[in-house]
């Protein structure tokens, strides 16, 4: 299997920098009975639930870069629970389509904090809700439109003076705000090495990856070559 373009981030991801260091790569010919690329919050999710339905199997998790490294590990660390942009302007679908992603965020974050509490997972989770706040008249009038759609959903929410506002976050910069309180707080390369290193299974999945820091020479590339039947096997 060939790709031709891998990812090129920086090396300056102080969120991934300020972890330990990961464990060794795979290298040398592997056989796995699965190979799963890309080791983000889709890849992390495909191997636990492949783990967790077929625990006889060998699964490798195979990233370009180190666990963490790549724009799951190196995001904002913001999990919401609100739509990020709300579709509803008022009418029935839109509204509908809103709360169908709430309640799927919603399950999202329960399942998270699941796995965070039951492994041990350090990675800073914090349930503190989110802030929007506003200096200029503008971002003020774009706080209303915010505060309509959240009364349109139900959704539970705080108004914040500038006072207020000062008093919780620290600054007197911003003129008025919204606090909603579902946002969770993380360090999001270390979530995403702790959803690696505990991924179940019988034997465990192999937690692998391959690449360096040096990752974009050719000699470090992974070839995946199909093996007898069905199952893929993983040359590093
Ligand atoms: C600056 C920024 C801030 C963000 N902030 C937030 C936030 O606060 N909250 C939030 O929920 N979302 C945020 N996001 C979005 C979030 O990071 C992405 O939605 C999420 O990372 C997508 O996960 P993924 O598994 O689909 O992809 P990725 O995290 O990109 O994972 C894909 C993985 O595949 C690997 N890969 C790619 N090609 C190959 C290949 N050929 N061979 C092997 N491996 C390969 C990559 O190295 C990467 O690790 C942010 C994104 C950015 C860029």
């Amino acid at each position: 299997m060939k790709a031709g373009i891998l990812p090129n981030d920086d090396d300056s991801c102080g969120w991934y920098l300020s972890l330990p260091p990961p464990a060794t790569p795979l290298t040398g010919a592997q056989s796995f009975d699965h190979v799963i690329l890309g080791a983000g919050f889709a890849g992390l999710a495909a191997a636990r639930r492949l783990a967790q339905h077929l625990p006889e199997r060998e699964i490798a998790l195979i990233d370009a870069q180190r666990v963490g490294d790549g724009a799951s590990g190196r995001n904002s660390g913001f999990i919401i629970d609100l739509p990020h942009s709300f579709a509803a302007a008022g009418h029935g679908g839109a509204l509908a389509r809103d709360r169908a992603e709430m309640r799927l965020n919603d399950f999202a974050i329960a399942t998270l904090r699941d796995l965070v509490r039951s492994h041990g997972i350090d990675c800073q989770w914090g349930e503190r809700g989110k802030y929007h706040a506003a200096v200029e008249d503008k971002g003020r009038r774009d706080l209303d439109g915010f505060r309509r759609s959240l009364d349109r959903l139900g959704a539970p929410y705080r108004d914040l003076d500038a006072a207020a506002l000062a008093a919780e976050i620290g600054t007197g910069y911003y003129r008025e705000g919204i606090h909603t309180p579902g946002c969770i707080l993380i360090q999001p390369a270390a979530l995403v090495r702790g959803l690696a290193a505990s991924l179940p299974g019988n034997p465990a999945p192999v937690r692998g990856f391959a690449g360096d820091r040096n990752r974009h020479r050719r000699r470090d590339r992974v070839a995946l070559r199909p093996g007898a039947g069905s199952a893929p096997r993983a040359c590093c």
